[in-house]
């Protein structure tokens, strides 16, 4: 196993401070990761050197720098097994992923009194984009509900289904209960009523192999910020023949193939949906994440995340009036949890004192703290970086904290 925690932990110069006099134990990784050092020296390099706009320049330094671009794309498309690169798109994130989605699909295909499901653990850029998009196009949104474990009713989710249903769209990973969501099963049933699926995967493609022919979906959303590439670049990789028949979302260079004052003719896949100049330098910084990510392997970093959420499950579920919020079987990424009667802010806000960055509040999953009742949660999430020794520490200051209130 390629897997030398020491050694890795070193690429991250951020987590090499102290916060507020104590080493940082950075559990925030379900927010957003910290960036290995190849990731931030391959922006800089970038911008002392190729920078020049893409597919627009005959002069040397543009087609480099498009090359680059093109190859990033093409980094992405191995990375999640894409048929055509063409069907990588780059976006700012994954809210613009879905956003655009929700808009030039629905501009395409949706009709009044169509109906689109989506669950009820959504993050809410997974849900607000698809009410949108009801409310424009006078459709009916539906919900997949969970149960208090934190696991999705597939039995109701069938039920669900009507002739008047167009598209699926549900979350890989809940980033707030962390729980691992059957999504072949939610893909196959839905195709088994040629119903169109995306896929949420901000919190799975950094925790978790995604090939995105075996799963047959027709939309996949990531974000390069959580899989250790930079802010702002993200992903919307769809099926060909799906993205081929959609409207473009937005309009403007690199996105037209001929322009008159009267009318505009749109270029092929992937342009038609890039419109502007895109983010070529963090498409770049990302490939070099994916490339990082790949060279420890996705697989090692399961195992190794694995581990540390039955341990922390394990730490926390001595802690008395503690509960844990999402019990699912299969769980990766972030652990949400409450002390009895205690406000989530009050326990972030001491454990900040320690060094220790979790997440306190809703999540944007604010439909999940209605159905248990509760204001927020205490979140931990881990990275492939974080260590046992993080987690004894969370779990002892918890343990101190509990005896405080
Ligand atoms: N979906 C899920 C499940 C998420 O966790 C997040 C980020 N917290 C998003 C969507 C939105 O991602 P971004 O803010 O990078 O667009």
């Amino acid at each position: 196993m390629n897997f030398d925690l020491k050694t890795i932990r070193q690429q991250f110069p951020a987590l090499h401070q102290q916060i507020h006099g104590k080493d940082l134990v950075y559990l925030d990784n379900s927010a957003t990761t910290l960036k290995p050092q190849v990731v931030i020296d391959s922006i800089s390099e970038y911008y002392s050197t190729i920078n020049s706009n893409i597919h627009r320049g005959i002069h040397y330094l543009s087609q480099r720098s498009t090359e680059c671009y093109e190859q990033a794309r093409e980094t992405v498309a191995r990375f999640i097994n894409a048929k055509e690169s063409c069907e990588v798109i780059f976006t700012r994130g994954t809210t613009d992923s879905i956003n655009l989605v929700a808009f030039s699909f629905g501009e395409t295909f949706l009709k009044e009194g169509d109906e689109i499901i989506v669950s009820a653990m959504e993050h809410h850029s997974n849900l607000v984009p698809w009410q949108m998009v009801c409310e424009r196009k006078k459709c009916k949104l539906k919900f997949i509900p969970f149960d208090n474990d934190g696991v999705l009713d597939l039995e109701i989710y069938k039920s669900l289904f009507t002739e008047r249903t167009r598209l699926v769209s549900v979350t890989a990973v809940s980033n707030t209960l962390g729980t691992v969501n059957p999504i072949k099963e939610i893909i196959d049933i839905a195709h088994s009523f040629n119903v169109v699926t995306m896929i949420d995967g901000a919190q799975a493609i950094q925790h978790m192999a995604i090939d995105v022919q075996a799963l047959d979906c027709d939309f996949l959303a990531f974000s390069g910020h959580k899989i250790y590439g930079p802010t702002g670049i993200g992903v919307l990789w769809g099926k060909e023949a799906l993205l081929d028949k959609m409207q473009p979302y937005q309009g403007g260079g690199d996105m037209i193939e001929t322009v008159t004052l009267e009318k505009t003719t749109y270029n092929k896949l992937p342009f038609k949906f890039e419109a502007g100049t895109s983010n070529y330098v963090d498409a770049h910084g990302l490939a070099v994440a994916i490339d990082f990510v790949s060279s420890i392997g996705i697989e090692t970093i399961a195992c190794h995340e694995h581990e540390l959420m039955l341990h922390a499950t394990k730490g926390l579920k001595t802690i008395e009036n503690l509960t844990i919020y999402g019990n699912a079987p299969i769980k990766s990424g972030a652990l949400s949890f409450l002390f009895n009667g205690v406000h989530p802010a009050d326990v972030g806000m001491i454990l900040d004192k320690q060094g220790i960055a979790v997440r306190t509040g809703t999540h944007c999953t604010e439909p999940i703290m209605q159905h248990y009742g509760i204001p927020g949660t205490v979140r931990a999430s881990f990275g492939l970086y974080t260590t046992i020794d993080e987690i004894d520490v969370l779990v002892n200051t918890l343990i101190r904290i509990g005896r405080m209130f």
